[in-house]
């Protein structure tokens, strides 16, 4: 295949640019917020956790307390209907001695729930704190997380700019080349991940190995429009005045 020198150069355009589009696909799937927020999110979860922890724990106690005023009630009234009888002087002195046993037990068992009513309100607003510390850490971390998400797509959007800057650029270079290089290329670099390449001092320099001697000769004696290719890696090799022929 034969190229005109000069348009065998503007493949080492085309290689760089495409470089840069292979660098650009490479950081949009290797960004790091990527990982960050797998790991966000992961932490997000075990704070929702913790605060579902938090919160039946919390209803619970409520519970507990509905529970022992609601008994602490029934013992008052009780306290208070026993009260009445004995005031109201109608029952006889074996019911008078009963009734003031039951009243005495009454007041204990009164003195007893308040004990533990008091416990359990106590252990109420510790865990009304824990929910709001709870809350106040997920929604810390919830802001982590949009944060890191912002800074993703920020970096996604500068990287879809810079595809967008090379691909026209790509576009214009590939206009003025011949259909029958531009396919060589293309095909090359599709197997090889490179198309093209500069020989320089007498190195490909895509697989960085220097020419045999035979080779050398044989490249110095073909027509500069004749389109070489390293033996080695198969790229198109790009002939300068840096080439050392
Ligand atoms: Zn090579």
């Amino acid at each position: 295949m034969k190229a005109d020198p000069a348009t065998q150069r503007r493949l080492l355009d085309l290689a760089d640019v495409d470089t840069e589009l292979n660098r650009v696909a490479y950081s949009r799937t290797n960004l790091p917020e990527h990982a960050e927020i797998d790991e966000s999110e992961t932490t997000m979860r075990a704070k929702q956790d913790a605060q579902v922890v938090a919160e039946t724990a919390l209803s619970d106690l409520r519970r507990e307390l509905g529970r022992q005023e609601k008994e602490i009630d029934q013992v008052r009234a009780r306290g208070k209907r026993d009260r009445e009888l004995l005031d109201a002087g109608t029952v006889g002195a074996r019911q008078v001695t009963d009734l003031q046993h039951e009243l005495e037990s009454l007041i204990r068992r009164q003195t007893t729930l308040e004990d533990e009513l008091l416990e359990v309100m106590e252990r109420t607003e510790a865990a009304e704190a824990d929910v709001r510390f709870a809350e106040a850490d997920l929604a810390g971390t919830r802001e982590q997380l949009e944060q890191i998400v912002r800074r993703r797509d920020e970096a996604l959007a500068d990287l879809g700019t810079q595809e967008t800057r090379h691909a026209e650029r790509r576009a214009k270079l590939v206009e003025g080349l011949p259909a029958d290089l531009l396919a060589l290329y293309e095909r090359v670099r599709a197997q090889r991940g490179n198309g093209a390449a500069l020989l320089r001092a007498r190195r490909c320099g895509a697989c960085r190995l220097e020419l045999d001697r035979v080779t050398v000769s044989k490249l110095k004696a073909a027509d500069p429009s004749e389109v070489a290719r390293c033996d080695e890696c198969g790229v198109i090799l790009v002939r300068t005045s840096e080439s050392g022929l």
